[in-house]
This record gives structure tokens, sequence and C-alpha cells, in this order.
């Protein structure tokens, strides 16, 4: 059995659309106006996402510290060549002081940069307690003040040069799941794995230009289906199994978010059949739900009635859905009562599910960003049932 009909309608010319240059500039002014409201007067940034989205930098190692009139990343020699291209190709050299060096050395600096600071805010969620500690060691003078999204607020709203890469990611990981519903289908005398398809997958979207995947790959078949976040698995898949596929692209370090539930080889039947259709009919009502101005707990509870009066509350246990970016799962979260205000740019998941424990289940997921009317939806593959 061949799916021309499905990898048909894959469409592989968003694979050769331009993305632009990023375009970095004035993000660390937007931090340092953001610092009075946090109780810093200075911020130490160690989340290796928040650095990059600031200065470009990826390196695995760095510290970003934003203070009243400036701003130093310091990192250690490996990354000297590598950390001054970046910062000037991020159009950010001039507002941010580059010092290459060990660790003593890079302390030595971050300390003379806080001279006059008296409230040095951490990124609570990242910094170590013995990290902590060391700092409050070396710098008695300043006050270490817990933060929280300071700069992944910030990170919500996508620039046109982030979308362009998210768009990139969603068309690899479309073309990439169009190229291996022949081996969920074909001939299986051999018998095909859950892990045979998820290592396709990946395969598939290196081939196709990622640079990795963006989370560990899902593929969950028949009682492994009511496992929201099941590992693949050496079981092979058979006629009749729901087969949970959940996976993502990472293009230029942005990601990409999309889950099908496919039917192999004939339709559903019995309470499978009305899982499917449930799923399905919450997951669009969600995308419906999402426009400029809507709060992100909304979306949860459009997507939860529908699940609930099919009397399935209790088997979506899960939240709805999450930001996207240089993250998998960054703000804002799509879950009940969750009251992040979606503006344009922004971009979350809409991803309900079901799940019968011995059945199986269904989970449907998109990724889309908020437009200035609406939403536009980032991931394309069809949502047909019967593979
Ligand atoms: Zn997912
Ligand atoms: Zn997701």
């Amino acid at each position: 059995m061949h799916n021309d009909r499905l990898s048909g309608v894959v469409d592989r010319s968003r694979l050769d659309e331009a993305v632009g240059a990023p375009v970095l500039t004035g993000r660390v002014d937007r931090v340092r106006a953001r610092l009075g409201d946090a109780g810093a007067d200075a911020l130490l940034v160690t989340t290796p996402e928040n650095i990059r989205w600031l200065t470009g930098f990826t390196g695995s190692a760095g510290l970003l510290l934003v203070t009243a009139g400036g701003a130093v990343l310091t990192t250690d020699g490996r990354y000297r060549t590598q950390a001054a291209e970046q910062l000037a190709d991020a159009g950010v050299a001039d507002a941010v002081d580059l010092a290459i060096g060990g660790v003593e050395a890079q302390l030595t600096v971050l300390g003379t940069a806080l001279v006059g600071h008296a409230r040095l805010g951490l990124e609570s969620g990242n910094v170590t307690w013995s990290a902590m500690r060391s700092w409050a060691a070396r710098w008695p003078e300043v006050e270490l003040v817990p933060t929280d999204g300071v700069v992944t607020e910030l990170r919500m709203v996508k620039d046109g040069w982030e979308i362009d890469r998210m768009v990139r990611a969603a068309a690899i990981a479309d073309a990439a799941l169009a190229s291996v519903t022949d081996l969920l289908t074909g001939d299986r005398d051999m018998g095909t794995t859950e892990l045979a398809v998820a290592a396709a997958l990946d395969h598939a979207m290196r081939e196709l230009g990622a640079e990795d995947r963006a989370f560990e790959t899902i593929v969950a078949s028949g009682p492994n289906a009511a496992k929201p976040h099941a590992r693949p698995t050496g079981r092979r898949i058979e006629v009749g199994d729901p087969v949970v596929v959940d996976f993502g692209a990472m293009f230029d370090g942005y990601r990409s978010d999309m889950t099908r539930t496919f039917s192999v080889g004939r339709p559903p039947e019995g309470e499978m059949a009305r899982v499917f259709e449930v799923v399905a009919a919450s997951q669009r009502a969600g995308v419906a739900s999402v426009r400029p101005g809507e709060r992100a707990g909304e979306i949860d509870r459009v997507c939860r009635d529908v699940i609930a009066e099919a009397g399935w509350a209790d088997r979506f246990e899960h939240g709805t859905g999450h930001g996207v970016g240089l993250d998998i799962h960054e703000a804002p979260s799509v879950g009940p009562g969750s009251t992040a205000n979606l503006s344009p740019g922004v971009v979350v998941t809409v991803e309900p599910g079901v799940y019968l424990a011995g059945l199986g289940g269904v989970r449907i997921e998109d990724t889309l960003v908020v437009t200035a009317d609406g939403s536009r939806t980032l991931t394309e593959f069809p949502k047909e049932v019967v593979l």
C-alpha cells in the first residue's frame, strides 16, 4: 500500500522558503527596562536559550550580565572565535562586551561590572544552589534576588525571522512524516516496530535539513498509545492499531511540535472510533479559538469542554498546550487557568488527547502562531486517520 495520497499533499516548497537574517538589536535594552519590576538593578542570565535569544551566542558555557549601563558576555577559550562571530552576526557587538577566560577570570570581569549595583537578579529556575552560594560568597556587597520570566516572557512574542525558522522546522517534520507512512502501512512480514518508525523519522528530518530533532520522538502503538509520553519500544505495529506519532524538528535553534494519531490499515472500531472523533473535534475547537486577545486558559477550556461532554474529562490529564521556540516547552503554558494573553507573534501548541488504559489513545497536536486577526497553523500534515 502506498501513501502518495498523503505524501502528495505535503507542500514541499516550504522547504525552500527563504529565512530572514536574525536581528537581535534592542533585546538587551528590553531586558534592562524590566529589571526594576523584577526588583533588581542587574541580571545574570545563565539559561543558554536566553543567552542565545539576547546575543546569538550558542556555546554550551557562558554568563551574560546585564547591568544598568552595559552588558558583558563571558565564556571560555573554546568559544573565543565563535562568540565574537555570533555577536557580530546578531548585530549586538556594540551592545554586549565579550570577555574570554577561565572561570576565575570570568568572575573577576563580572565583579568589576557589578560595582555600584545593589541587587543582582538570578534566573531562579536555572541557578543551582551551589552556584548561588558561591556567587554570594564572592560578591558579598551585592544582594542576590530571585527573578522569574524576565527574559522568557519577552521570548513569547516571536519576530518574523524566528517564525521563518519555525515554519522550516514544521515543513521538515511534515515531509519527514510523509516519507515514513509507507513504513507504517507497508509490507510488515518482517514487522515494523515503534523504534524503527522513530528512527526513520529522525533520519528523514536530518536528511531534510534539521540540525536535530526537537525532542525525543514518540511513536506509541496499540495499548502503548494510552501512555501520553510513551517511549518507542520494540513492539510490532499491527493492523488496527492506533499509533500516536509526536515529534518535531529543530532548524537554526527553533523547534516544531506536531502529533498525529493514525489507525493502521483500517478505520478504528468501537470505543476507539469515538475517541478519534471526539479528540479531533476538541482539537478543531481549540485551534479555532486561538486569536489575539484570548487568554491561554480559554483555549484549554474550549478543548476540555468537548472531551468532558463525551464523558472522558478524567482521561485528558495533561495541559492543552505550550509555547514553542528555542525550547520545546516555553511560555506561555496553555492549561486550566493560564492567564497569559495571546498576542500576535505568540506561538502555542494545541494538543488535546484521550487515553484509555489497555485500549489505546489519541492525541492531535498542531503548532500555531497568533496573527493580527486569528492564527496560522505551522504544522500542515493532513489529519486523516486511516493509514
Ligand atoms: Zn508534541
Ligand atoms: Zn507539544
